[in-house]
């Protein structure tokens, strides 16, 4: 007999701690640390996960311990660090440490909590024979049932003749489904056919076996193809005609695009600096975190497979993180073909089972690299030697719902408990990790040249749109010398990239009668015109309706479609230009799986002139033949309430203009703004890195914002606008008086987004510096006062937030 602790899926405040159970004997094995169990809990059976042994103290000698009901591991599914790691980890990001495990651990080894029906002993009644059909037991799932029905349902249960039971599921085991084949010889099927007693559903089962004498075929396929009721189908598999049985479902293999074998570049003066450098950390085993400003084309990620390579070779393992697989199609193709040895990516593409197999296989040390978004982040990379954090500045490395980690916080983590050397690399680092560079907590790598000899960065002109020109021509997004250069670079049989950071056909619609704007209901922000869809969407939360005709209001049908988006560009330039090929990029042209590759190839493939998009066109491609890139109006970012604003226009303006020009042809970019004079966008038109930091930093000191001061944001959302507002103004009573006082509290406000898919949110921020009442304070509010909150008021705690939106 073993006592353990055991850490129950029950994500509150009162079970976030440690169970102590006992392990019977009958269930011991050689490892149990890491492994998930079944345990009884109140009156209820929970999943578990074994977290360490526990001791036997007085206090617990005293009471009934319980008895682990079942072990579902044949091995740990967690190792120590991870272990340990999601303890730290769930303290850190305030979070229930079970939300963290069960945030680390692919889906498929969550619990599935079923309802199911028992009939009672000695109960006949011929409703409920009906009901149960036969069984014992039925699953229970309400939508099944009519509304009668569920109310049969629950007076049988009342009066204790139906027994609710839970029962604990999992989605691990491999999926098997029923299917049927065909027993019958094809004579027999004609001579069936042709039999007077055959029914004419029969006759058109027979006449699919007919036709398909071989292979499996699932009920609703045979239904459907042969056009007969599932109650056919059954009969002829009592009769003997089909034969069932449960076929294992294959999970989709992973389509392997490994096209070449591709070798190692000979690295060039600064590459080799750079690898030198992470490389003897590496073999020293030193948990030390370097900081690679490397401009765009700097050969970057040459350096990043070599150093992987070096890893490996040393017997240690190595994980790659990028902001997004999708957007990095060319950069993974190139890991892919690199590399003899198998890779994982992980991603959110994948299936549940393709996730899981994954983890087992890194588990077991048969995977040595892994490659995926933030949550790769987690992956149980045994004896880690390298951790490899790609544009490091992107916000998605942050989780922005709960547990609100962030990749970088963990890799940190990871760093010191495994003696890995950490390599964040970007072309425009973010203010934070630059200035910790400057203060020798990182060490700072430079890369200023780009790596394909004669390649130069690209030269840019920034066109002032209040310019008259303009003015007059206030609809129109080309000024003339845009347009003028992407028709001259398709004559030059090159190719460009135009980005709008907005989609959509417009951003608004208005009349012009009555000034109506037609708002979302749930939002209450205005909605977008989609030509293509012929809706107005929401862009926060989805919300779609057709495109009224006339006004609502005044039944006026002066409507008028006021911004831009990234439809209206490409259908406008595409009347001024007819002769040009235009792909548009972005997530209503993408939607579809696979399409966004499919665009890209045939991009590369020169199938396109142009290419319109968002976000998605400005980071990480590469394309030898883009020498023209233009920006559509670079101003959009800035007006967002957030004091990163600059600090993202000039990242986004300086990866886009980095896809101009990086093979030997020169390249050119051209950026429109209303703002031509605002740093962030001459600065990045200059592709100025080191005079935008010290820039922003003067300003981010000038108005105590981060890397000077810390950031916390305490936000509290609920359905009444009025108890929620009341209770921030609680949060803040609780907090304020609690902190240091050089620590800064502003609000509470409403959010600058005030209500969302009709909830109502508001936040306080929290600026400071060190305050060794914050946690406390933080903890408190969330172990104690969250308590008292009405319970459908959530109430949350974000360090370092990305977003104030
Ligand atoms: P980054 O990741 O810094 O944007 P990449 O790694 O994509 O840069 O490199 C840009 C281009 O330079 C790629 O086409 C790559 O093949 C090439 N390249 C990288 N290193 C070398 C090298 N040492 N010699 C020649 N070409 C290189
Ligand atoms: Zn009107
Ligand atoms: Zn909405």
């Amino acid at each position: 007999m073993k006592i353990v602790s055991v850490i129950v899926d029950l994500p509150t405040r009162q079970t976030d701690q440690p169970f102590t159970y006992i392990l019977p004997d009958d269930l011991r094995q050689d490892d149990y640390i890491g492994c998930r169990v079944i345990v009884p809990f109140g009156n209820r059976r929970l999943l578990g996960y074994i977290v360490a042994d526990a001791e036997l103290d007085d206090q617990k000698k005293d009471m009934q311990l319980k008895e682990i009901e079942s072990l579902i591991d044949q091995k740990p599914i967690l190792d120590q660090q991870s272990l340990e790691l999601s303890s730290w980890l769930a303290k850190a990001v305030f979070s229930y440490r079970v939300q963290v495990i069960q945030s680390m651990l692919p889906n498929a080894y969550k619990a599935k909590y079923l309802k199911r029906l028992r009939m009672a002993d000695n109960v006949d009644d011929p409703k409920l024979k009906e009901l149960f059909a036969g069984q014992d037991q039925i699953d229970f799932s309400p939508k099944k049932y009519s509304s009668e029905q569920l109310k049969e349902i629950r007076s049988f249960i009342k009066k204790g003749m139906v027994i609710p039971v839970s029962t604990i599921g999992r989605r691990d085991q491999q999926k098997k489904i029923l299917v049927y084949e065909n027993r019958l010889a094809e004579q027999e099927i004609k001579e069936l056919a042709i039999k007077n007693r055959t029914s004419a559903q029969q006759k058109k089962l027979l006449n699919f076996l007919n036709g398909n004498q071989h292979g499996f075929f699932t009920k609703k396929e045979i239904s459907e193809i042969a056009s007969v009721s599932p109650a056919v189908i059954k009969r002829a598999a009592d009769k003997g005609w089909l034969e069932e049985s449960y076929q294992r479902l294959d999970r989709d293999p992973l389509k392997e695009i490994n096209p070449h074998k591709s070798f190692s570049l000979h690295l060039n003066d600064q590459q080799q600096a750079v690898y030198d450098k992470v490389e003897q950390a590496i073999v020293d085993k030193k948990n030390k975190t370097f900081l690679l400003e490397g401009i765009t084309g700097s050969g970057k990620t040459e350096i990043y497979l070599q150093l992987i390579q070096k890893t490996i070779d040393l017997g240690r393992g190595a994980i790659l993180l990028v902001p997004e697989i999708s957007l990095t199609p060319q950069m993974i193709d190139r890991v892919k073909s690199r590399f003899a040895q198998k890779i994982a990516l992980i991603h959110s593409g994948l299936s549940d089972g393709q996730r899981m197999d994954q983890w087992q296989e890194i588990l077991d040390k048969k995977i040595r690299i892994v490659i995926g978004t933030r949550s790769a982040i987690f992956a149980p990379v045994a004896d880690l030697g390298l951790i490899i954090i790609d544009e490091e500045h992107e916000s998605n490395y942050k989780q922005e719902d709960n547990p609100r980690y962030s990749a970088k916080q963990v890799a940190l983590w990871r760093s010191d408990h495994s003696g890995a050397a950490v390599l964040l690399g970007s072309a425009t680092p973010s203010l934070e990790s630059r200035a910790r560079a400057e203060k020798g907590i990182y060490e700072l790598l430079k890369i200023d040249k780009r790596a394909v000899s004669g390649s130069l960065l690209p030269k840019v002109k920034i066109i002032d749109m209040r310019q008259n020109w303009q003015k007059e021509h206030s609809d129109s997004d080309f000024s003339p010398e845009l347009l003028d250069q992407i028709k001259k670079n398709k004559q030059d049989g090159q190719q460009t990239i135009l980005l709008l950071n907005r989609r959509g056909f417009s951003s608004f619609l208005m009349c012009r009668n009555c000034g109506f704007v037609p708002h979302c209901p749930n939002c209450n922000l205005s909605l977008t015109l989609h030509l293509d869809s012929h809706s107005l969407k929401c862009h926060y939360c989805g919300y779609q309706e057709p495109i009224p005709k006339v006004c609502p209001i005044c039944s006026s049908n002066k409507i008028r479609y006021v911004g831009t988006g990234t439809e209206k560009v490409e259908r406008r330039l595409q009347q001024l230009l007819p002769e040009l090929r235009i792909v548009r990029l972005d997530q209503d042209s993408t939607k579809k799986k696979g399409s966004l590759q499919k665009y890209l190839n045939d991009f590369s493939k020169m199938k396109y002139d142009v290419m319109v998009g968002t976000q998605i066109v400005a980071k990480g491609l590469d394309f030898p033949k883009v020498t023209l890139v233009g920006v559509i109006n670079a101003d959009t970012a800035l007006n967002l309430p957030d004091y990163r604003a600059e600090e993202k226009t000039f990242q986004l303006l300086t990866q886009v203009a980095g896809r101009s020009g990086r093979s030997k042809r020169p390249g050119q970019v051209i950026i429109q703004s209303y703002n031509p004079d605002n740093y962030a966008i001459s600065l990045a038109a200059e592709q100025n890195y080191e005079k935008f930091f010290r820039t922003e930093m003067h300003y981010r000191h000038l108005a105590d914002y981060s890397p000077y001061f810390f950031i916390a944001q305490i936000s509290v959302n609920g359905p009444d606008q009025f108890a929620a507002g009341q209770a921030i103004e609680k949060v803040a009573e609780f907090v304020k008086p609690r902190l240091d006082k050089k620590t800064i509290v502003l609000g509470p406000t409403p959010k600058a987004i005030a209500r969302l898919d009709n909830r109502y949110y508001f936040q306080m921020i929290i600026k400071y510096k060190r305050d060794p009442n914050l946690d406390p304070t933080l903890n408190q509010l969330q172990e104690h006062f969250s308590l008292q909150l009405p319970a459908n008021i959530y109430l949350s705690i974000d360090k370092d937030p990305v977003s104030f939106i």
